[in-house]
């Protein structure tokens, strides 16, 4: 590797898992003598770790990549674009911004260095050779690794040595629901999970660094089926796992995301009730309360079904409270299917919940389905799924009035002497306090109640122990 390569930038788009696989690539770049800074302005290599869920995000890259495309006048850059975006288009990201030199999946990030390596060494022959073509000098340009390999990345990816309040911790990886909306089965592949004693391992290893809560993570994580710690020909459900996780030293809080409504084992449901520092709070992605719009989008199960997973999950844990996605506008979305969804989240009462409008992801079924819902529709009826949402958000947080929450203080608040942090539902709350208390569990008596946040004072009994 190149000596003077010091400084890497990472922008993540999307989810958990993203931002978990951003944390990784520099994990893995860091014995190579890199660090972590926070502008491309600063950096040597700049990674894009792309989401290729909604249109805008790929947009966005586009557009990203367009800003730090000068930097290359400057100094001697490296770009390199990772994701669902990078799995999914490959080459054509090359083609369409040829000053990107390195492409690579998120099957294919643990090679990271060695891309890199490869790179340099590259360059350094097209330095040297006179009498190349065309297509063998664009060939030595760039790299482009989108492979599904047949080694585990999992297995050759290092130990974070962040310290972190709140980690993320990746057990399941890929999808074979085949969601018609989703590119997910596509660019991450078929489902992976992660043996028991691998996760155990590095949840330890994470409460040794600083980590009071941990979210497990999986595109469909609560299909987990890992390996047995004890009977390796057996596998473990997510609920057992998440039993055993719960047992680790100093992690207080254990969430988990994101979740299908058709995989519920016995044992998670056990587990939402005997484990005590499994949260309060589940994201449970319905997207549409319609039958026929669930058919549609080969989501497997009925409202029906989910709203009987909800009524468990209450029996078993009768506080927990619920997020949700919802697409609106779904090809073929009539006025009563819109309707059916309203009824849904009314019988439901989120605490909060994740809207968007239905945007056509190439290479999915439903990009070519007949009846795609014009533009006009869909912004109008988003707006009535958020109004409602953010009613129920409303109502929700002022339960909350008057009420000592614990809070997982994570950062400081956008105003002088403020600190923010979690609740056990997800809520953000912000509170007056010194700087020195975050990363402990506060308890904080909530004054104020907001649509998307609480506001309060640290308990008297809190300051005392302070
Ligand atoms: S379950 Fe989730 S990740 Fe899998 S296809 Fe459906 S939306 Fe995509």
């Amino acid at each position: 590797m190149k000596e003077n390569l010091k400084k890497v930038h990472v922008k993540t788009y999307g989810c958990q898992m993203n931002v978990y696989d951003s944390e990784k690539m520099v994990d893995l770049l860091k014995p190579h003598g890199f660090e972590s800074v926070d502008t491309p302005n600063e950096a040597d290599v700049v990674i894009f770790n792309t989401c290729h869920i909604r249109e805008k995000a790929e947009q966005k890259l586009y557009s990203d990549l367009g800003r730090v495309r000068p930097l290359k006048q400057e100094k001697d850059l490296l770009i390199g674009v990772a994701g669902c975006v990078a799995q999914a288009e490959g080459d054509e990201i090359i083609r369409q911004a040829p000053y990107v030199d390195m492409v690579f999946g998120p099957q294919t990030y643990h090679r990271l260095p060695e891309l890199i390596t490869k790179l340099y060494r590259q360059k350094e022959e097209l330095k040297e050779s006179t009498n190349l073509n065309k297509s063998q000098k664009r060939k030595l340009r760039s790299v482009v690794d989108t492979d599904f390999p047949v080694e585990s990345k999992f297995d050759l990816l290092p130990q974070t040595q962040e310290s972190r309040t709140s980690a993320f911790l990746s057990i399941q990886e890929g999808c074979d629901n085949f969601c018609t909306f989703c590119v997910v089965p596509y660019t991450r592949g078929s489902e992976y999970s992660r043996p028991v004693t691998e996760i155990v391992k590095e949840a330890k290893h994470l409460a040794e660094m600083g980590a009071k809560e941990i979210t497990l993570l999986g595109q469909n994580v609560n299909a987990y089926h890992g390996e047995s710690p004890t009977e390796p020909s057996k596998e473990w459900n997510l609920g057992q796992l998440i039993f055993e996780v719960g047992k680790i030293n100093g992690i207080e809080r254990i969430r988990y995301t994101t979740s299908h409504p058709l995989d519920m084992p016995t044992e998670l449901y056990e587990a939402h009730r005997d484990v005590p520092a499994l949260m309060p709070f589940l994201h449970l992605p319905v997207q549409s309360g319609s039958n026929s719009i669930l058919k549609m989008m080969n989501r497997q199960h009925t409202a029906k079904d989910y709203l009987e997973v909800i009524e468990k999950l209450r029996k078993y844990r009768p506080d927990i409270a619920f997020s949700s996605d919802f697409i609106v506008g779904f090809p073929g979305e009539s006025d009563q299917d819109h309707q059916d969804t309203l009824s849904l989240i009314k019988a439901v009462e989120y605490s909060q919940a994740y809207s968007f409008k239905y945007s056509q992801r190439p290479g999915t079924p439903a990009a070519i389905m007949e009846q795609q819902i014009p533009e006009e529709i869909k912004v109008v009826r988003l707006a009535e799924l958020q109004a409602l949402i953010s009613e129920q958000q409303l109502k929700f947080n002022q339960t909350f009035k008057d009420k000592t929450l614990k809070v997982l203080v994570d950062k400081t608040g956008k105003k002088d002497g403020q600190l923010s942090g979690r609740s056990e539902y997800m809520q953000s709350v912000y509170f007056d306090g010194p700087e020195e208390i975050q990363g402990t569990m506060c308890d904080i008596k909530i004054e104020h109640t907001f649509t998307n946040s609480l506001k309060g004072l640290i308990s008297q009994t809190q300051q005392t122990i302070l």
